[in-house]
């Protein structure tokens, strides 16, 4: 078989530890066969992002801007234990904040859905893809303690240097906390394009809760954002193509999230998507089958696995040990951003062997063979664990036959 041609390159962002080991795997074993694949390699990894002052992490991000898809490794976020272990200049920020500020994105995660492993919630049988807004609110917080007898108050000083002011507490009698949230309608407005355009991009309809009953100006801020970008700019689009959007309150919206059968983008507040993705994610079973994909307003993609570079994995591979790391996002993260490039550039064999790789992963799981995470979930019968490799070798029979 001739090798399928890439006429705009792809930008590979390498990462660590055991994500890494299984980054070149997943190339060597089900990639390099069948596509001349044709990358702009950054490497991510922690040693070289201290080499390069964290530069690397800002270049890999500007390609993306330029080339449009990117691919991307788990990578370790420094923290104390790492600067000793890697010997770091300094404790470089997380590459994944680096690229999302570069970027403008907002992050869309979704389970990967086989048979034989049934999520917690089982009506769920189609993925439910949260949206996490990624700016704002209580994660760019200012809090204090505030001691018995103070006055607590909002104060805006505006361009001419008048003053707004609206009393928040009077501590009478006891001490307390207070907390100053803000978030930006420029910030606001790109989360709800990125939902709507991935709406589109996807065919789901689109949900989004807040509170606005209760925050009457915070909250409302965001539904009437969504509620008037959607009416200019995405309601044709959206009758056109048969999909809706339905905003309800939060509190509504969970209720309703439990009672559904999924098969929807689920657009989150940062701090309602921080929450509840862990919620979704645990309740379809692996964290190890979770893919995610940042998306700019501008139409920019960075496909990646939701989980981290599985360190406890790596050490045993380090001993010499084999391990049964699940591949599988990294995967979907490969053919997400290959189908991606495949559809820009109209190159029909590409879209479709990034179809045919996820096709012979998911049939690989549900003929039984599967790595150590999900043979522990799996109601199959005859299911058989296998090491990383394996499971990659397992793959590539089936993918073989399909291409
Ligand atoms: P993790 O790498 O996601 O792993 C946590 C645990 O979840 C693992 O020890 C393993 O459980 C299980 N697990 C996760 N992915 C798996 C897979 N593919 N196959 C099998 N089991 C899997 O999280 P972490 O240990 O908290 O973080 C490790 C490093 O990753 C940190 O340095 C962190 O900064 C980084 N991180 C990076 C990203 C990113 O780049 N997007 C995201 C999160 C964390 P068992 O050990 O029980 O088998
Ligand atoms: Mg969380």
């Amino acid at each position: 078989m001739e090798k399928i041609k890439m006429t705009t390159p792809l930008v590979e962002m390498d990462g660590d530890e055991m994500t890494r080991v299984i980054w070149k795997w997943i190339k060597d074993i089900l990639i390099l066969p069948y596509v001349d694949l044709n990358t702009e390699y950054y490497d991510l990894g922690l040693e070289h992002r201290n080499e390069t002052n964290d530069q690397v992490t800002i270049d890999s991000a500007e390609a993306t801007k330029k080339y449009g898809v990117a691919v991307k490794c788990a990578t370790i976020t420094p923290n104390a234990a790492r600067m000793t272990e890697y010997n770091l200049k300094e404790m470089w920020k997380s590459p994944n904040g680096t690229i999302r500020a570069i970027l403008d994105g907002t992050v869309f995660r979704t389970p990967i859905i086989v048979n034989g492993i049934t999520p917690y919630i089982p009506t769920w049988t189609k993925p439910i893809t949260i949206a996490r807004h990624a700016y704002g609110d209580v994660y760019k917080n200012t809090e204090l303690r505030v001691e018995e007898g103070s006055k607590a108050e909002l104060v805006v000083t505006k361009k001419d240097g008048s003053e707004e002011r609206a009393l928040i507490h009077d501590f009478k009698g006891t001490d307390g906390i207070i907390q100053g949230l803000h978030n930006t309608d420029k910030s606001i407005s790109s989360f709800a394009r990125a939902c709507f355009n991935f709406a589109v991009d996807t065919k789901q309809d689109l949900w989004f809760a807040t509170k606005d009953t209760i925050s009457k100006k915070y909250d409302h801020r965001f539904k009437d954002i969504f509620a008037e970008i959607y009416e200019n700019e995405y309601k044709a689009k959206f009758e056109e193509l048969g999909i809706e959007y339905f905003y309800t309150l939060i509190d509504d919206a969970v209720a309703r999230v439990i009672r559904s059968n999924g098969g929807y983008i689920w657009a989150c507040k940062n701090y309602d998507g921080d929450v509840m993705s862990d919620m979704v994610a645990t309740a379809y079973g692996s964290l190890a089958m979770m893919t995610s994909v940042l998306v700019s307003p501008d139409g920019v993609y960075e496909y990646e696995a939701a989980h981290g570079t599985v360190q406890r994995h790596y050490y045993k591979y380090l001993k010499g040990e084999k391990t049964s790391t699940n591949s599988v996002a990294t995967i979907f993260a490969w053919s997400g951003a290959l189908r991606k490039r495949g559809e820009l550039d109209k190159n029909d064999a590409l879209v479709k062997y990034a179809d045919n790789l996820e096709k012979a992963t998911i049939q690989t799981i549900e003929e039984g063979v599967m790595t150590g995470d999900l043979e522990a979930l799996s109601s199959i019968q005859n299911k058989k664990k296998v090491d990383s490799e394996e499971f990659l070798k397992a793959i590539n029979e089936r993918l073989a036959k399909l291409m």
